[in-house]
């Protein structure tokens, strides 16, 4: 799998190029996108990052 860019939030939504999620009930709504370059379609790495970042705070 390519590039692609997932929301974070509960929408799970996937995009082929950077962006903002567009799911209105999702709580990442108009927050941009997280880069993610994972082979498997699990998404962990990008995952990871956001639950670093939110363990940090
Ligand atoms: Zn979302
Ligand atoms: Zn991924």
């Amino acid at each position: 799998m390519a590039t692609h860019y997932i929301c974070t939030g509960e929408c799970g939504g996937v995009a082929d190029k950077p962006g903002t999620c567009q799911a209105t009930d999702c709580s990442k709504h108009g927050q941009p996108l997280q880069e993610c370059h994972c082979e498997d379609g699990m998404h962990r790495q990008a995952k990871e990052w956001e639950g670093s970042d939110s363990a940090a705070l």
